[in-house]
């Protein structure tokens, strides 16, 4: 069991409880959003969105970027994503004139006074790209923006190390970006076999390197556990070359193999998939191996070093759970661009329509591909805001939420609260007089303590759309 230390509150690494993790493994949302987006309704239609957008300017708040590229080579067995495996050039740049419309039809809704404080390049592969595209998009987006180039923005892209070269990893720097994440998954030989994604640990490195000397101020590695051959043993070998590399941060999935929603999955020998209790055991060893190594449990598979910025927002109270995981930069409004892009601005969620060939036929008609979404009511506001204080900050005071948002916490959640009675004896949490605390026990079990104060979640969702929490 991993130990509490003297870790002050906020910072301790999470305590493994095999028992209490089994007894809570059931599926659940990961709270990217609240509402998640099975709230998504076509109320929120293209008229919708531009309505919201045009009063978001009111507020002035800075602007976040995301940009879809749904591109990849080759299909990685245990795959997800939206995305479209392909080598059609033509197909791709098809794709690419209608995110240029796309991104100006969004830059005139946006004053031009809101910077672009954050951006972020994800997948698909974005270094599927070539330069010339990379370079035509981002201009794009600089023209039609205006792009913050102050020291301090983050300008973020998944890289799929099979994809790019040292040459490449310098364009990606002169293009602005200062923060990558690189879809590593696990380093063994048979396991990448087994899982359609081979890419050797010398090239890794080399990319890493390259990418300190290019300035890039925060690298994250994206590891899978629960893959086809990973043994406790194969996987802390994966860790060992990993943690060699020293990257700012870990993030840590779990694999959930359903391959009757992803047919690539049906390429993974079930059979060849670790046991629960061999995934648990993984679980447990990576996460003494990053407490040892030095890395903070920043909440949900999210691990950082202490001086990464994920620890200073937290400490700054700018920490948030997005659609990229946790990020920073909570108060900007944001802009998701290309397929099945997620937008949230103000109190709206939206999404852009999740199949190419309508995105593409509602931008060559002129329109904004939002295909639905979720306008936030004040309780849902509540809501959200009750699950990123738990899931951001491990606690909630009740003092100060009540003066934030003018309600009184332990009337208006009286109901939630005797709910978390179980989950208190269980020591997820400790039910305080003033705040309710996230243990250590409990920081694995984080969307257990979120499903509490989520009014929409029902039980036959609950089964069969969302992953398990281990
Ligand atoms: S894991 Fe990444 S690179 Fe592999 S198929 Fe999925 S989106 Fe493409």
């Amino acid at each position: 069991m991993s130990t509490e230390s003297n870790i002050p509150h906020g910072y301790e690494q999470v305590c493994f409880d095999a028992e209490l993790i089994q007894r809570y493994d059931g599926r659940g949302p990961r709270y990217t959003s609240y509402p998640t987006a099975l709230q998504f309704t076509e109320q929120v239609n293209e008229d919708a969105y531009r309505a919201n957008a045009l009063q978001s300017n009111a507020s002035g708040v800075p602007l976040s970027l995301y940009v879809h590229i749904p591109f990849c080579h080759t299909l990685c067995y245990y795959c997800g994503c939206n995305k479209i495996v392909t080598h059609n050039q033509e197909r791709v740049e098809k794709y690419l004139e209608n995110l240029y419309r796309e991104i100006d039809m969004q830059a005139e809704l946006y004053d031009k006074g809101r910077k672009v404080e954050q951006l972020h390049f994800g997948g698909g592969t974005p270094t599927y790209l070539d330069e010339a595209q990379l370079r035509k998009l981002m201009q794009k987006l600089g023209s039609a923006f205006n792009l913050d180039d102050h020291d301090s923005r983050q300008f973020s892209i998944e890289v799929d190390p099979r994809t790019v070269d040292s040459d490449g990893i310098r364009l990606l720097s002169e293009l602005g970006f200062n923060r990558l994440s690189m879809g590593i998954q696990d380093f063994d030989p048979k396991v990448q076999k087994a899982v359609n994604r081979i890419q050797t640990t010398s090239e890794v490195i080399a990319l890493v390197e390259t990418a300190r000397a290019a300035g890039f101020k925060s690298i994250s590695f994206d590891l899978i556990y629960g893959l086809p051959h990973q043994t406790v043993d194969s996987f802390d070998a994966t860790l060992d070359q990993a943690i060699a590399m020293r990257p700012d941060r870990f993030a840590v999935y779990n694999y959930a193999h359903l391959p009757q929603r992803f047919k690539g999955q049906r390429m993974i020998n079930a059979e060849d998939i670790p046991a629960p209790e061999t995934k648990l055991d993984i679980l447990h060893r990576t996460i003494d191996r990053l407490a040892a190594a030095g890395y903070l449990y920043i909440g949900m598979d999210h691990f950082a070093l202490p001086e990464d910025e994920l620890v200073t927002a937290r400490r700054g109270g700018t920490l948030q759970r997005n659609f990229q995981g946790y990020s920073t930069h909570r108060n900007c409004d944001l802009i998701g661009v290309g397929v099945s892009s997620i937008s949230s601005v103000g109190n709206v969620f939206s999404q852009n329509s999740v199949t190419t060939m309508e995105y593409e036929s509602l931008i060559e008609d002129g329109k904004l591909p939002v295909k639905k979404g979720v306008a936030i009511d004040d309780d849902d506001l509540l809501r959200a805001e009750v699950i990123q204080a738990l899931m951001c900050y491990d606690e909630l005071v009740f003092d100060d939420f009540d003066a934030q948002h003018n309600v009184d916490f332990r009337e208006y959640f009286a109901d939630e609260i005797k709910r978390l009675q179980p989950l208190a004896e269980d020591e997820l949490i400790a039910l305080e007089a003033d705040a309710i605390r996230i243990k250590a026990k409990g920081r694995l079990l984080l969307r257990n303590i979120a499903m509490v104060f989520d009014r929409h979640i029902n039980a036959a969702e609950n089964d069969n759309r969302f992953s398990r929490a281990i």
